[in-house]
């Protein structure tokens, strides 16, 4: 018997002391407003699946009808032998949505910005990167050689004067997330994007949170700017509103072209199922067509927020469908979720690493697809933890 392995429990409990522990929970049904959790019914807002796509009948028609058609899987790298029809389907359809000559998928958003970043900024190159950017984000500036600095979150004037101390570098990369993923706020892109123009500076935004939700036919956060016209590289994933898989980049005919060349996510992993990108594709068309979606988003957003203000709950000032309830250090954080599940409400505690040191909170999200009792239920469930919260 060795000993090799006892640091992994160790490792653990250490965890455990600092409430930095993590559990999987067991949904046994579809994310819809109210979930099966560990068998029992409780009302969900910590999904991504924010317009109800996941289960919508037109994309799980397609998925269904492409199984048929095409198996199970892609059954090769899409450079070797897995490039279905299906991609073509789906990259036009993301080039017209996104207003880009055109797009590339990517096996996920993860996968998109660690590869991306490295093929955009290499060693002499300056990286820029917001304060509260994704993981993906952070582990793509990792595995560029490139130098990086972090700017204040959306301060426009740090990022300026970062970047007129460093002139010196060969290529400069500004890169953010559109919507903050776990604060649920906007970057001022028309400012970053005069200073990536100033300064000649590429920019990448991460619309993870903004697509099918934000701008025009929710086509996302550089359209609600008004942004469209622009060599802004926009970076999204179709696992979240679209309620699929897989990540993308849209941009120029050249940016992709490359991409398809070095980017090593690209290259040295399997593609898609077919039934996810038949289901992406679907989920596109009724994105477009579906505003009151949006509206029903929206709507739910703020009847929630303003319900847990007159409750006295602290939330951050955000302007989406991602309701963060800063409660402070880890432990507090779970035993008020814990408090919540209780009640019926599945609210996840969101901890260090995601989240900067005493700032873990709840991360609310609701869904187009929620019903007014749904919301009234949750509202309740807050009404009755709150001594606990305090
Ligand atoms: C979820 C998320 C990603 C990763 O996307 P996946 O498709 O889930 O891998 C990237 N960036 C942001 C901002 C995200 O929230």
């Amino acid at each position: 018997m060795t000993h090799n392995y006892d640091w992994l429990n160790t490792e653990s409990t250490a965890l455990e002391h600092v409430g930095l522990r993590r559990h999987l929970r067991t949904v046994m049904s579809a994310p819809t407003g109210t979930v099966n959790l560990d068998g029992r019914d409780v009302v969900l807002l910590g999904s991504n699946n924010y317009l109800g796509l996941s289960t919508h009948p037109k994309v799980i028609d397609a998925a269904i009808a492409a199984t048929q058609t095409f198996g199970t899987g892609a059954s090769g790298s899409r450079l070797i032998s897995g490039n279905s029809e299906l991609y073509t389907t789906l990259e036009v359809n993301l080039a017209k949505t996104k207003d880009t000559e055109a797009a590339l998928v990517f096996s996920s958003g993860y996968a998109a910005n660690t590869s991306v970043i490295p093929v955009l900024a290499d060693e002499g190159d300056l990286i820029l990167s917001d304060a509260l950017n994704h993981a993906s984000i952070i582990d793509g500036c990792r595995l560029s050689r490139a130098t990086k600095k972090v700017y204040r979150h959306c301060d426009v004037e740090h990022l300026k004067t970062l970047l007129s101390e460093s002139t010196a570098f060969r290529r400069r990369l500004i890169v953010t997330d559109g919507v903050f993923s776990m604060d649920g706020d906007v970057a001022p892109l028309p400012d970053i994007y005069e200073v990536a123009k100033h300064y000649e500076a590429m920019l990448l935004v991460d619309d993870a949170h903004g697509f099918g939700v934000l701008g025009k036919d929710g086509s996302g956060t550089v359209a609600h700017f008004g942004l469209e016209g622009t060599d802004i590289i926009r970076m999204g994933t179709l696992s979240k509103a679209v309620g699929a898989l897989g990540g993308y980049i849209a941009g120029s005919h050249a940016l992709i072209q490359l991409l398809i060349n070095k980017a090593r996510s690209f290259i040295f992993t399997t593609g898609l199922p077919p039934a996810t990108l038949a289901a992406a594709n679907a989920a596109l068309d009724v994105i477009r067509s579906s505003p009151e979606l949006r509206q029903r988003l929206f709507s739910h957003a703020r009847h929630l927020k303003m319900a847990l203000i007159d409750l006295g709950y602290t939330l951050l000032p955000s302007e989406t469908q991602i309701l963060p309830v800063v409660l402070g250090s880890p432990q507090r954080a779970t035993s008020v979720a814990d408090a919540l599940l209780a009640e019926g409400v599945f609210a996840p505690a969101i901890r260090p690493p995601a989240v900067p040191p005493d700032t873990s909170r709840l991360r609310l999200t609701v869904m187009a697809t929620h019903t007014e009792a749904e919301i009234q239920q949750a509202i309740a469930g807050f009404a009755a933890v709150l001594p606990e919260s305090r």
